[in-house]
């Protein structure tokens, strides 16, 4: 068997199929109905008791945090009333050893310290003039109400919401693990640490990326009726949609404004179909879960965020390196054709090492058109210590990460379709759907938008007509403007 044989049979066990997709669809459907329905099931469906998406005119300047997974960001907004904003933001990497710290308190102090830091650079006069009003006044923490900037905190692992400001950790996910914090309130959490630091900061908002990726998309898009979707291919996946409180079968404990009609439903699809009736499974699937903080949760996130992608192409190309078979990756590769040559992989190379493959590499291998595969073959040596690989095996690279790519944008869409069918909004013909969309993954992967168009024009309902209504746009600086929106919603319930 050649290596592009042995490639294209590991190509094959990605493929995706329309049929698949619908399966998919059908059962994404019976899913959220039931997670509408009860709690404890697949998709968690929770209510956000935000019961409106925002419509351009709000003004204000809030600030906004992040802990999304790999990165903690934090930004000042300053909406200006007609649909445009001006955001300030920093962004510092979570170091790993925070990710697992055996005291909630240690990763909180740490987010605290970075919130401090921004304020000392980008609102330095704003800063010292509370610093000195704290000093000279005697006010309940020191600060006057109206100098206390509100935030809001986007906390993008599940939480049990029981407030807009209050909700408690259900359970970690992308890699964190600090049991100390479950079932505490994580906005608590934060609002002790920032008073520690004696910083004029309120934690008036508890956001989940989801969320604040829709307020955004609904705030920067005016001319339709809003977002329909907001949803984040990042470190994880999720989504959250505007669905029919009569449609929300399950009790709501929190109080909420029922004028509307509507509220936010932040899905936590990570775990559609934990159970795996539908979802695909190849063995590196299954070596992949077996290994994670989490077996057997999150079935869904696991095929399709950037935490994983990396790692389900690093086990597969494994696998098919150790195969006595055909050579890949190994130094008789050497040869006489000038695309040749002798590859050699430094033993400390990433490829050796569980999770230590960033998905980047997958948008460099379906982002290399050249001949000679130069730019992957780069990104090889660069990013993964494979140095000099030979030409044949970047393209067998390139294909097995493209359809592990491919099956991921096939996947996001069967989310997409799924919620979009929920929305009932199909049903007008002229009527545009917009999907806020945000993440490095559906940022920078090439296509994946195409890729997700391609798979929704397939969905039985939808087809070609009704995908070229769904509008899937890029919400840029989506959950900074989001959290910045529910705080403003947040402030106005005081
Ligand atoms: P978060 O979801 O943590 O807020 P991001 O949206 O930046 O942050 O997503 C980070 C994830 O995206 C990481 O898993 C990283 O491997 C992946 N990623 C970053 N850049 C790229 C890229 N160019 N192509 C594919 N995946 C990427």
């Amino acid at each position: 068997m050649s290596l592009a044989e042995a490639a294209q049979a590991v190509v094959a066990q990605f493929e995706y199929t329309d049929d698949d997709v619908n399966r998919g669809v059908k059962e994404f459907l019976r899913q959220m109905d039931e997670g509408l329905s009860k709690d404890g099931t697949s998709l968690s469906q929770i209510p956000t008791y935000v019961t409106a998406v925002p419509n351009g005119t709000e003004k204000g300047l809030y600030m906004a945090v992040d802990l999304g997974g790999t990165n903690f960001r934090v930004c000042s907004v300053k909406l200006n009333g007609d649909s445009t904003f001006n955001i300030t933001s920093a962004k510092v990497p979570v170091p790993k050893e925070l990710m697992i710290a055996e005291t909630a308190e240690e990763l909180f102090a740490f987010l605290a310290l970075q919130i401090k830091a921004f304020l000392e650079k980008h609102h330095g006069d704003h800063f010292e003039q509370h610093i000195r009003r704290r000093m000279t006044m005697s006010a309940p923490n020191g600060f006057r109400d109206e100098n206390v900037f509100r935030m809001g905190f986007t906390f993008s692992f599940p939480v049990q919401q029981m407030g807009i400001n209050k909700g408690t950790l259900i359970r970690w996910t992308k890699g964190f693990d600090i049991p100390d914090a479950i079932g505490k309130d994580v906005c608590a959490l934060l609002q002790t640490e920032i008073d520690k630091l004696h910083l004029p900061v309120r934690v008036a908002a508890l956001v989940n990326d989801t969320v604040g990726t829709l307020m955004a998309h609904s705030y920067g898009a005016p001319e339709s009726s809003g977002a329909s979707l907001g949803a984040i291919f990042g470190t994880g996946t999720n989504g959250a949609y505007l669905e029919k409180l009569s449609n929300i079968k399950k009790t709501l404990v929190g109080e909420y404004d029922t004028s509307t009609g509507d509220m936010v439903v932040n899905t936590e699809w990570g775990s559609f179909d934990n159970q795996l009736n539908v979802l695909p499974v190849t063995p590196w699937d299954v070596a992949l879960d077996q290994q994670s903080v989490n077996p057997g949760l999150q079935m869904y996130e696991k095929r399709v965020s950037g935490m994983f992608l990396g790692e389900i192409l690093r086990l597969a190309v494994i696998d098919l390196m150790k195969n006595p078979d055909i050579s890949f990756f190994r130094d008789d590769n050497s040869g006489t054709n000038d695309l040749r040559s002798t590859t050699d992989i430094a033993e400390t190379s990433p490829i050796y090492k569980a999770w230590a493959v960033d998905s980047t590499i997958l948008s460099i291998a379906a982002g290399d058109h050249t001949p000679g595969l130069v730019l992957l073959r780069k990104g090889l040596d660069d990013s993964l210590q494979i140095h000099a690989a030979a030409y044949e095996d970047a393209r067998a690279f390139q294909a097995i990460a493209g359809a592990i790519g491919q099956r991921a944008a096939r996947l996001a869409a069967v989310a997409i379709a799924a919620v979009v069918i929920q929305t009932g909004k199909l049903a007008n013909p002229d009527e545009m759907i917009d999907v806020g969309v945000d993440g490095s993954l559906v940022e920078h992967y090439p296509y994946f938008r195409t890729m997700i168009q391609e798979a929704l024009s397939k969905v039985e309902g939808i087809g070609s007509e009704g995908a070229k209504r769904i509008r899937i746009g890029l919400a840029e600086d989506g959950s900074g403007v989001g959290a910045a929106l529910i705080a403003l919603v947040a402030a106005g319930m005081e």
